[in-house]
């Protein structure tokens, strides 16, 4: 029924709006409330001060995370995001994504383990979606995995296809709320990942981008024991579809 369809969008445009707010909030609720209390004589304190700069520091942080990620999103799902298909080696793309993550794991005594392909090969894909989807799954794996864990990286062809695993022994995902982490601002604990800086839209980013670049996304956890994240994208000469932007 049409008329369902339309109420459906309204609400979840609704839903959308409210997020958005709450999540806008909240920071800066916190901010406004250590520059009064700066303002109101802690600013003499030099024990306590910095406390509060610091808070408001992290804040505008956050709500400059939330920000970039709603630029993004809205960028996507507009399609106005211009995607620039390319053969991109892959090997190459990934080290360089580790390299950047490897202070934070070791900063964590995390372990890497890397398989890589036993041959070369390049996917056809936008250079930097591409960036963004590994930074956003590598990211995440590092965050919900606790001191010492491990997080794996392999990749490989098969069958026209080139597979990245993304795979840690962190602290998994509930089977029931699986197939909703890829929605907007859906989070399976909302403190702890704002705790640790999340916006709750990194995954909807990254499933927006690679169905973009005809390609699928698999999520797989046990609870406890660690998540799986399996990429498939096309291989070099694919086409790329009727238009290559979104
Ligand atoms: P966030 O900014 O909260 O990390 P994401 O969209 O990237 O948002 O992920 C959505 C939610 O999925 C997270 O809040 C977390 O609950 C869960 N999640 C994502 N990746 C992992 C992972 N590797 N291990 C455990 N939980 C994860």
């Amino acid at each position: 029924v049409p008329g369902g369809v339309q109420e459906k969008l309204q609400r979840l445009r609704q839903e959308f709006v409210a997020n958005v707010s709450h999540e806008l909030k909240t920071p800066l609720s916190v901010i406004v409330a250590c520059v009064e209390t700066l303002q109101n004589g802690a600013i003499d304190d030099p024990n306590h001060r910095m406390r509060f700069l610091d808070r408001v520091g992290d804040q505008a942080h956050r709500l400059h995370s939330l920000i970039l990620d709603l630029l993004s999103l809205a960028r996507i799902e507009s399609g106005e995001q211009h995607l620039t298909f390319q053969s991109i080696p892959l090997s190459e793309e990934i080290q360089a994504c580790v390299e950047r993550h490897q202070e934070r794991m070791a900063s964590k005594k995390q372990h890497l383990e890397i398989t890589p392909s036993p041959e070369n090969f390049d996917v056809w894909a936008d250079y930097e979606s591409l960036q963004e989807i590994l930074d956003n799954l590598i990211d995440n794996a590092v965050k919900y995995t606790p001191l010492e864990g491990t997080i794996r990286i392999r990749w490989w062809k098969n069958e026209g296809k080139g597979l990245i695993e993304i795979s840690d022994t962190g602290i998994g995902i509930p089977e029931s709320e699986l197939p909703r982490i890829f929605e907007r601002f859906y989070r399976v604990d909302k403190a702890r990942s704002r705790e640790m800086g999340g916006t709750g839209l990194g995954l909807s980013i990254v499933k927006h981008l690679i169905q973009a670049m005809n390609g699928t996304i698999l999520a797989q956890s046990e609870i406890g024991k660690g998540s799986t994240f399996t990429v498939v994208l096309p291989l070099e000469g694919t086409s790329p579809g009727p238009s290559n932007t979104l």
